[in-house]
C-alpha cells in the first residue's frame, strides 16, 4: 500500500505509510494485550476452578475417607473397650459421628454434577458404605466381641473385604478428582502454548511491517534524496552534464528533479551564452582579418552555424542596385528565398529587428516561406547608419521541448542573433570600406578599368603562374591614334567620352580571365593569361575592328570614328619578365604606328617578308655603291 502511494505525493505517502505502520503496530499491540489479558483470565479461571471447585471436593473426599477409617476403628474400640455403663454414651457419640459422615456424604453428592464420572463413582461408594452398615452392626456387637477369635474373624476377614471395597471406591473418586484437576491444568497449558504461538506470529508481522516501512523510507525517500543531492552538488561544481534522476516521478521528488533540470538548463544556457559572447568577440577579431567578402561570408556561416545549431540562418546583403537583398551565405540548411525586396520584410520597413512569434500583434514577412514555423526573426545589419543587409534566423523545433520552452529558447537565440548582427555589421562595413579603398587605388575613374598599379601586380602573379605551369601569356599594348588632334578638334570632354567607350569595349571583350587596364593617357594594356601569340593577335584584331566600327553620340551629333593601333608580345618567346614583354609589345605598337596606324603588329620577326627583303636589298645596294665608288676612286 505504501509503495503505490509513493507515486502520488511523497509527504502524503510518508505520512500515510507511517500512520499505517503506527496504526497496525497499535492494533497488534492492542491485540497482544487483549490476548494476554484473556489468557491470564483463562489461567486465573482455571486456577480458580481448580481451587474453588475441585480442591473442596478433593478435601471432602479425603475427609470422608478419613472419617470412614475412623468410624471403623472407633467401632472396634467401642466393641472391645466400652463398659456396659459407658456404652450408651459412647454409642450416642458414635452415632452422631456416623450422622455427620452421612451428612458430609449427602452434601458432597449434592455438589457433584449429574452424570459425571465422579458422581457415578461416589454413588457407588455411598451405596457400598450403606451396605457396610450391616458389617458395622456386627463389629459394634459387644457379645460378638467377647468371642475374641470369632470377633477377629469378623473384623479381619468377613468385613474387611467390603470395607476395602468402600475405601477403594473413595480412593478411585479422589484419583478421578485429581485427574480432572490435572486435565484442566493441562488444557490451560496447551491453550497458552497455542496463544504464545499466535503471539510469535503477531510479533513476526510487526517486524515485517517495520521492515516494509524501512524499505519504503530507504527506497523512496532517502536513496532518491541522496541521489538528487549528489546531482545538485555536481551541478553546483560545474559538471553540467550530470544526470538528474527521478524527473519522471509525479511526487515531490519528481518536482524537485524537474526544478533541478530547469535550473541546469538555465545554467547550460548561461554557459552557452558566455561561450557565445566569447566566440563572438573572437569571431569579430577573425572577421576583421578576412581578406575578401567571400571569405568573410564563409567565416560567418561556419561560426553562426555552430553557435546556433538549432537555427537555420541566412545573411542577405544589398545588391549594388540597392533594390534587392541577395543571399550572401546560409547555414544549417538552405533558405527558400534567394533574394528579398526590402518592402517584403517588416524589419527593413520598420527599421529595427523583428522577432516573430513572441508578441500579440504580429504579421508574417512576405519573404518568409509558408512552411517556416512562427519562431523566426529578421535583424537588419546596419553599419555607419546605413542598412547593408539582413540576418534572418528560423528556429528549428526540438521534439523534446514544449511550445513554451521553444519560445523562451528562441527569444534567447534572437538576442544572441542581435549581438551577432552588431559584430557582423562592423565586419561587413569594414570589409566594404577596405574593398572600396582598394578599388580606388587600383581602378581608373574615367574608364572603370583597372589601372597600371593593378596591371603590374597581376602581371607579376600571372607570369609566375605561367612559368610554373609552362603556359603561354600574351600582352597587348593599345594606343588611340591621333588622339592629340582629336582633342584639339573636338575638345577634351569629347576625348574623355571616347576613352570611356574604349574602356567599355575592352571590359566586354576581355570579361574572361584577361586583365584589361588603362595604362595612362590614351594608352591601354591587356594581359592575356593562357593565350599564345596567334590567339592574342586575333583578339587584338577583334578589338581593333570593334573600335573602328564604334560610333559615339556626343552633343547632339556623332563624333568621328577613332582607331587604335596595337602591339602584341608573348611569353616566353618575347622575354622572361614583364618589362621585357612590355618593351617588345611597345616596339610592335610603334611599328603599327609607323606602318600607318589602325593595325596590329606582333614582334619584329613577324614583320612581313617583303619589308625585310627590301631592307636587306637597300643594305646590299649601299654596300655595292660604296664598293663601286671605292673602285672608281682607285
Ligand atoms: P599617335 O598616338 O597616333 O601617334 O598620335 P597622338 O596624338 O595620339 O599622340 P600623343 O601620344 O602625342 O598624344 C596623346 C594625347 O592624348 C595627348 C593628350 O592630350 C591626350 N590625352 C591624354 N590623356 C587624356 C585624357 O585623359 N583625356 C583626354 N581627352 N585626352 C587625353
Ligand atoms: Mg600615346
Ligand atoms: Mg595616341
Amino acid at each position: 500500500m505504501a509503495f503505490k502511494l509513493a507515486e502520488k505525493s511523497l509527504s502524503v505517502s510518508i505520512k500515510n505509510s507511517l500512520l499505517t505502520s503506527v496504526f497496525l503496530l497499535l492494533l497488534i499491540l492492542g491485540g497482544v494485550s487483549a490476548m494476554t489479558k484473556m489468557r491470564l483470565t483463562a489461567l486465573q479461571d482455571t486456577i480458580e476452578a481448580v481451587g474453588r471447585d475441585r480442591l473442596p471436593k478433593l478435601r471432602a473426599l479425603g475427609e470422608i475417607n478419613l472419617l470412614v477409617a475412623r468410624v471403623r476403628s472407633a467401632s472396634y474400640r467401642i466393641a472391645l473397650t466400652a463398659t456396659p455403663e459407658q456404652r450408651a454414651d459412647v454409642e450416642r457419640a458414635f452415632n452422631a459421628r456416623i450422622a455427620t459422615l452421612d451428612q458430609r456424604i449427602a452434601a458432597l453428592k449434592a455438589t457433584l454434577k449429574d452424570g459425571s464420572a465422579l458422581k457415578l463413582i461416589f454413588e457407588q461408594f455411598a451405596n457400598k458404605w450403606t451396605q457396610y452398615g450391616k458389617y458395622q452392626a456386627l463389629i459394634l456387637d459387644p457379645e460378638l466381641a467377647k468371642d475374641r477369635l470369632r470377633y477377629s474373624e469378623i473384623v479381619n476377614v468377613e468385613t474387611e473385604a467390603h470395607f476395602q471395597g468402600v475405601v477403594d471406591l473413595i480412593n478411585d473418586g479422589i484419583k478421578l478428582a485429581n485427574q480432572e484437576a490435572d486435565a484442566a491444568i493441562d488444557e490451560a497449558i496447551a491453550e497458552s502454548k497455542f496463544d504464545s504461538l499466535i503471539l510469535w506470529a503477531v510479533n513476526g508481522v510487526s517486524v515485517l511491517i517495520g521492515l516494509a516501512t524501512l524499505i519504503f523510507v530507504i527506497r523512496d525517500v532517502s536513496t532518491p534524496i541522496h541521489r538528487i543531492t549528489s546531482s545538485m552538488e555536481l551541478i553546483a561544481k560545474g559538471h553540467l552534464d550530470a544526470d538528474i534522476p527521478y524527473a519522471d516521478r509525479s511526487n515531490e521528488l519528481g518536482l524537485m528533479a524537474r526544478a533541478l533540470t530547469v535550473f541546469k538548463k538555465s545554467l547550460v544556457e548561461n554557459d552557452r551564452l558566455n561561450a557565445a559572447t566569447r566566440t563572438l568577440s573572437e569571431l569579430s577579431e577573425w572577421l576583421q582579418s578576412a581578406k575578401s567578402e567571400t571569405e568573410l561570408y564563409d567565416m560567418i556561416s561556419s561560426v553562426l552555424g555552430r553557435l546556433m545549431p538549432e537555427c537555420k540562418g541566412s545573411l542577405f546583403i544589398y545588391a549594388n542596385s540597392r533594390d534587392v537583398l541577395e543571399v550572401a551565405t546560409e547555414w544549417n540548411g538552405k533558405s527558400h528565398t534567394a533574394s528579398i525586396h526590402p518592402e517584403d520584410c517588416w524589419s527593413l520597413r520598420r527599421g529595427h529587428a523583428y522577432v516573430h512569434g513572441t508578441s500579440e500583434i504580429e504579421f508574417h514577412c512576405d519573404h518568409v516561406h509558408d512552411g517556416v514555423n512562427d519562431n523566426y526573426c529578421c535583424i537588419p545589419i546596419v553599419a555607419h547608419g546605413d542598412t547593408v543587409g539582413l540576418l534572418h534566423l528560423e528556429y528549428t523545433f526540438d521534439q523534446s521541448e514544449t511550445a513554451e520552452e521553444a519560445k523562451a529558447r528562441f527569444a534567447d537565440r534572437a538576442r544572441l542573433g542581435h549581438a551577432c548582427a552588431e559584430h557582423l555589421s562592423i565586419a561587413i562595413a569594414n570589409m566594404k570600406l577596405r574593398e572600396g579603398l582598394r578599388d580606388q587605388s587600383v581602378r581608373d575613374v574615367l574608364t572603370g578599368l583597372n589601372n597600371r598599379r593593378y596591371l603590374l601586380e597581376m602581371a607579376r602573379r600571372e607570369l609566375l603562374r605561367a612559368e610554373r605551369h609552362k603556359t603561354p601569356l600574351s600582352v597587348l599594348t593599345i594606343d588611340v591614334d591621333h588622339f592629340k588632334s582629336f582633342n584639339d578638334n573636338h575638345g577634351h570632354d569629347a576625348g574623355d567620352a571616347v576613352l570611356r567607350h574604349v574602356g567599355e569595349i575592352l571590359r566586354t571583350l576581355f570579361a574572361d580571365d584577361a586583365v584589361p587596364c588603362r595604362f595612362g593617357g590614351e594608352e591601354f594594356v591587356v594581359l592575356l593569361p593562357n593565350t599564345d601569340m596567334d590567339e592574342a593577335v586575333a583578339r587584338a584584331e577583334a578589338l581593333r575592328g570593334k573600335i573602328e566600327a564604334l560610333t559615339i553620340r556626343y552633343a547632339e551629333g556623332h563624333l568621328p570614328r577613332v582607331t587604335i593601333s596595337a602591339g602584341v608580345a608573348s611569353f616566353p618567346e618575347a622575354g622572361g619578365n614583364f618589362t621585357e614583354l612590355l618593351r617588345v609589345a611597345d616596339d610592335a605598337l610603334y611599328r603599327a604606328k609607323q606602318n600607318g596606324r589602325n593595325r596590329v603588329e606582333g614582334p619584329d620577326h613577324a614583320l612581313p617578308d617583303a619589308d625585310r627583303i627590301g631592307d636587306e636589298a637597300v643594305a646590299a645596294l649601299a654596300t655595292v655603291r660604296s664598293v663601286k665608288s671605292e673602285s672608281k676612286a682607285a
